[in-house]
């Protein structure tokens, strides 16, 4: 009897040893999963920059490979400001958001970027910023010759071809920033495009794949 009883808690105990070594291998996945997916995440959102190569998504599984986990989907747009990725470790599955914020990495501080534009551009923008209450804020604005030529070397040297820098920089001497006539905005871009309609502004975005580069209407 006595022996019998000994036997049940013996067994009962291996039971409950095998149940929290799972629980352990869960929460060690679960830790894992959460590192690689801030990882991704952070690796993502630098890429789709004009800081990165534009390739957001293979930065993304590859950062979350490195750190042991499978990426099982990345909401990151190359030029998007922010990404969501969601990662898996041994089944168990994190996501992560990382959101890039341009004043953190730009010597040049929003605000002081209006000096140089255009007056109508700068009246239309000053509206946008002002309605927008600080959600909307001014990135880039007017550019020398210098920096756009320096922009635009950095931009071949990072893609190694001037046919690919061409979607991303103006060749110096053609970009509407030396002219004080455009402006990259950050911030929510919905908003701003909301607010260039309501408050009938001259804006407009004349490239598909700047969403955040907006132009004094001709
Ligand atoms: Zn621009």
């Amino acid at each position: 009897m006595t022996l019998l009883f000994a036997g049940c808690v013996l067994f009962l105990s291996l039971l409950l040893g095998s149940f929290v070594v799972q629980v352990g291998g869960v929460a060690v996945s679960a830790a894992q999963a959460q590192t690689a997916a801030d990882a991704a995440a952070l690796a993502a959102v630098a890429e789709s920059t004009l800081y990165g190569a534009g390739a957001p998504l293979s930065v993304a599984a590859k950062m979350a490979e490195l750190n042991g986990a499978e990426l099982l989907e990345c909401l990151c747009e190359v030029g998007g400001t922010a990404a969501q990725v969601e990662v898996s470790v041994e089944g168990v599955a994190r996501t992560a958001r990382a959101v890039f914020d341009p004043d953190a990495v730009s010597p040049i501080a929003a605000g002081a970027t209006s000096g140089g534009l255009h007056p109508a551009m700068l009246a239309a923008v000053s509206r946008l910023i002002q309605a927008s209450g600080g959600s909307v804020e001014i990135v880039s604005g007017y550019r020398s010759s210098a920096a756009q030529t320096r922009l635009w070397a950095e931009a071949v040297a990072r893609y190694g071809d001037p046919e690919v820098a061409d979607d991303w920089v103006a060749r110096p001497g053609t970009s509407a920033h030396e002219r004080g006539l455009a402006v990259d905005l950050g911030g929510d871009i919905e908003l701003a495009v909301r607010l260039v309609e309501r408050l009938d502004l001259p804006l407009s975005r004349p490239m598909a794949h700047e969403p955040w580069h907006f132009e004094l209407s001709p």
